[in-house]
């Protein structure tokens, strides 16, 4: 079977957040399971630089007066092909893959990311530039939305999988842009990929993919109701049976306390007491008390509204007051980061906030707290809360989408057991004054040791990896070849 992953980030070449670690994982594991695998992504500035030896394999006309070239390599640290799009005037400028630096969204973004939706269906139809083409194509997020309806367009053989890490990114844009991608005037319609008068890429996915997917059952169920299907409810309700629920995996090799080299001092299930030496090397480097039995909450997150980190700063007076210690990395609003600013200088040697983005600090965190808060108002998968487990450092977490699916709560018993399926603790309402009870309660597991070196083992068992959820994804490609 053969598979074209398109994806508009990917670890290690680029990421901003939970699309680049599964698109750097999930292809490995499907290779591993005996697909034939290609992936596609658009060649930042800076992209084929860190690849190996790209090979030019020529040029597509994509739209009129677009004509890029396609480059192939590997996927740093694997032998999967990687296939490179480079447009020098949409792809190779300074900032990120979405955003200005400064100014917001690149407002050429239907035309750099109909490009890349583009340049994936020309690939699935026999083309001058390889003799390879796709049995499915695997499409992630609004960014490649448009892949289900070009691939139609163009009559290619090849199926489509079109797959929400989350919705509430819809691709949106000014309708007339549907003349420049070159989108037919008759599915300009709700019955196409019009969303309320605009051109919507996530629609078009929605709409023309032959089969779709989340990545948590939980969400699958969520998206499919008003508070969580930011009006695409209707549409994921009708096509409810094309729609299946994956919860994503980790790299197991990443994100390996035994083996992390961003640590100062690695640790496994046996060795926990190590994990203690990554805590005090923690506190050091963030300017925190060198209190080793001061129970330490951590934070990597985008701090936006959907992450509820909001609601911690609400409680943080109350939380703190039992001299717990709180470790916070992320960006995002420009009014919460100052409220996580203003708290570090509140208490001093109690609260660390690093604003930024920092991949081997995030790695730090996650091994040298104890106790990982997670509240999201919705959460599509998440993968901190999985880097928690792994680590040993129990996430607390809200109650839905894949918080929900990832996590086992529980509470110990009548005879002070704990549940033997427990990995972390689970807030039974989402608002500030349960994740205070339900941190509360993280504390006070933590002071009792045994207990917490039990859930901290329990937590290191679960099985986080890919392997599973490949599986998962095998059998829908399978089904939908058959059909
Ligand atoms: P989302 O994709 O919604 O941001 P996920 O939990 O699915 O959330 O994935 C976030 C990923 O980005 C994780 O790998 C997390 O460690 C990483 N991350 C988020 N913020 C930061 C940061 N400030 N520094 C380093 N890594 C971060």
């Amino acid at each position: 079977m053969r598979l074209l992953f398109v994806t508009s980030e990917i670890f290690p070449l680029i990421k901003t957040g939970g699309l680049a670690d599964v698109s750097g994982a999930l292809p490995a594991a499907l290779t591993a399971a005996g697909l034939d695998v290609q992936i596609l992504l658009p060649a930042y500035r800076g992209i084929l630089a860190q690849c190996e030896s790209p090979q030019r394999l020529g040029a597509l006309q994509a739209f009129h007066d677009i004509r890029c070239d396609i480059y192939r390599t590997t996927l740093p640290g694997t032998n999967i092909p990687l296939l490179l799009i480079d447009d020098l005037a949409l792809y190779d400028r300074y900032g990120g893959p979405y955003h200005h630096p400064v100014y917001g969204d690149w407002q050429d973004n239907p035309l750099r990311f109909g490009l890349l939706s583009k340049v994936a269906a020309m690939l699935s139809v026999p083309n001058m530039l390889q003799p390879w083409q796709p049995d499915i194509v695997h499409c992630n997020d609004w960014q490649t939305g448009l892949t289900p309806y070009y691939l139609r367009q163009m009559g290619s053989q090849a199926k489509s999988i079109f797959s929400i890490h989350n919705l509430a990114f819809q691709g949106n844009f000014h309708a007339d842009w549907r003349y420049r991608l070159t989108l037919n005037e008759n599915d300009f319609q709700a019955e196409g990929y019009e969303f309320y008068g605009h051109l919507s890429f996530m629609k078009a996915g929605l709409y023309y993919a032959d089969a779709l997917s989340t990545v948590s059952p939980t969400y699958a169920k969520e998206i499919q109701t008003e508070q969580f299907g930011f009006g695409f409810q209707g549409l994921l309700q009708h096509r409810a049976q094309d729609l299946t629920g994956i919860l994503n995996g980790i790299d197991t090799e990443v994100w390996d306390p035994a083996i992390d080299p961003y640590l100062p001092v690695n640790y496994d299930a046996f060795t926990l007491s190590r994990k203690n030496e990554v805590k005090q090397a923690l506190q050091t480097e963030l300017g925190l008390q060198p209190l080793v039995t001061a129970p330490l909450l951590g934070v990597v997150s985008r701090l936006t509204h959907q992450k509820g980190l909001d609601m911690l700063v609400e409680i943080a007076h109350e939380l703190l007051a039992s001299g717990c210690q709180l470790a916070v990395l992320g960006s995002g609003e420009a009014a919460l980061e100052q409220q996580y600013l203003a708290l570090m200088q509140q208490y001093p040697g109690q609260v660390a906030v690093t604003i930024g983005y920092n991949e081997p600090l995030s790695h730090r965190i996650m091994a040298g707290t104890d106790i990982f808060v997670m509240p999201s108002r919705f959460e599509p998968c998440g993968l901190n809360q999985m880097y928690g487990l792994r680590y040993g450092t129990i996430p607390v977490v809200a109650n839905t989408g894949g918080l929900a699916d990832s996590v086992q709560g529980g509470e110990i018993t009548a005879t002070g057991d704990l549940p033997p399926t427990m990995t972390g603790l689970v807030m039974a309402e989402n608002n500030p004054s349960t994740l205070l009870v339900t941190l509360r309660q993280a504390i006070q597991l933590y002071a009792n040791s045994g207990q917490w070196h039990q859930l901290q083992k329990q937590a290191m068992r679960q099985d986080v990896s890919w392997e599973t959820s490949a599986k998962h994804y095998l059998d829908e490609y399978k089904k939908l070849l058959s059909s």
